[in-house]
């Protein structure tokens, strides 16, 4: 790292930040610890004084603020807006499972996948967020909450595999021993299908568990869902799902959003079935894999609409006869408008609105 952005350093690079500031490496330590804790420089109160007043003349600290923050009655799901030091807003949300708290983040403000049903990508992409903004998401979700972030899932605004460098970094600076410490099996990254960066995730090594959204059991119906498709098709994106579980070990998930009329037939579970029998077969042996099935949420401006909870059941049902793990994904924080990119969506247009009325 070159730059004087702290958050975004792994604990060896900060040391060497201090060091040009004339502080020793515990020092360097002590300052990863406390941006892990979500403190502003000025309550990190193991440091000396003349130090705080060095990094706050000298550091880029991009903790993000909570802009806004809804809870939902039902269920105690947390839905955040952040605001970014530039003024950029992103959000993210704290969910609490039986088997613990999982946050689900954003890698991007915006988006440039568009794909048909998803709001985070109406607007385009404004930005990739560095790796501190990422992470500061989950120290501020876990510092106003009080509670562990136990799983991080990458699945709030934003294509993770499109801004590789800084999503890979957020993943060592989270599980990194001398901060959160988060194990990285415990993170989920969910891509639309970008081909190239399945193949560089699996060359790290980093056994994250990888999600992708396949929405689709043929090209065509995929090629107008999601135009990412017409890049890298469903025989390309399941190659690389099979080279990903044969260097990891990890088993993939797939997404699949229930779309009314679209995707959601009886055919369709049963050549999604197929799909995953003949695309996951590697060498005589299926890797394993499963499905997670969601019923879409409604976004006005895509007109598309979501099946019934039966519906969405009988799919589930006719995948588990055909001997493919599935279920249908619980909708958390349904009155927090939980869905990614709504809430940034309705913010950045409140904006645009208010600056008319200026
Ligand atoms: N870009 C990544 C991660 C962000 S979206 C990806 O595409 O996987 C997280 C998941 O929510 C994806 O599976 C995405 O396809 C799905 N999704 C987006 N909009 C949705 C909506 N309106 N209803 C249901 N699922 C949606």
């Amino acid at each position: 790292m070159t730059t004087n952005e702290i958050m975004s350093m792994y604990p060896g690079e900060l040391e060497e930040y201090v060091a040009a500031l004339g502080e020793k490496p515990y020092r360097a330590r002590q300052l990863f610890a406390d941006m892990a804790k979500g403190y502003r420089i000025g309550e990190m109160s193991d440091l000396p004084l003349a130090f705080r007043s060095l990094l706050i003349s000298q550091a880029d600290y991009r903790l993000p603020e909570i802009a806004d923050k809804r809870v939902s009655k039902i269920d105690g799901t947390v839905k955040y807006l952040f605001r970014m030091t530039d003024g950029e807003c992103v959000e993210s949300v704290f969910m609490r499972y039986e088997h613990g708290t999982s946050h689900c983040v954003s890698s991007q403000a915006g988006c440039a996948m568009g794909c048909r049903f998803c709001a985070s990508t109406l607007l385009g992409k404004a930005r990739d967020l560095t790796a501190s903004e990422i992470y500061g998401q989950a120290v501020m979700a876990g510092r106003d909450t009080g509670e562990r972030v136990d799983n991080i899932v990458l699945m709030g605004t934003g294509e993770p595999l499109d801004n590789f460098d800084n999503v890979v970094r957020f993943i060592r600076l989270i599980s990194d021993s001398l901060g959160l410490g988060l194990g990285v099996r415990h993170i989920s990254l969910s891509t639309c299908g970008l081909v190239p960066g399945i193949y560089r995730l699996a060359e790290t090594g980093l056994p994250v568990t990888l999600s992708v959204s396949l929405h689709a059991s043929d090209d065509a119906t995929r090629d107008a869902l999601m135009p990412v498709n017409r890049a890298y098709n469903i025989e390309k994106l399941l190659t690389a799902c099979r080279d990903f579980f044969r260097k990891t070990g990890r088993r993939v998930t797939f997404e699949y959003t229930l779309i009314s009329g679209k995707n959601d037939s009886e055919k369709d579970a049963l050549k999604l079935a197929d799909l995953l029998r003949k695309g996951m077969t590697d060498d005589g042996r299926v890797s394993p894999c499963h499905v997670n099935l969601i019923r879409l949420n409604e976004v006005e401006e895509t007109g598309l609409e979501a099946p019934s909870p039966d519906r969405a059941k009988a799919f589930a049902g006719t995948l588990r006869k055909a001997g493919i793990n599935a279920t249908v994904r619980r909708r958390l924080g349904a009155d927090v408008t939980a869905s990614c990119g709504q809430l940034r969506l309705r913010h950045i247009k409140e904006e645009n609105k208010q600056q008319k009325l200026l």
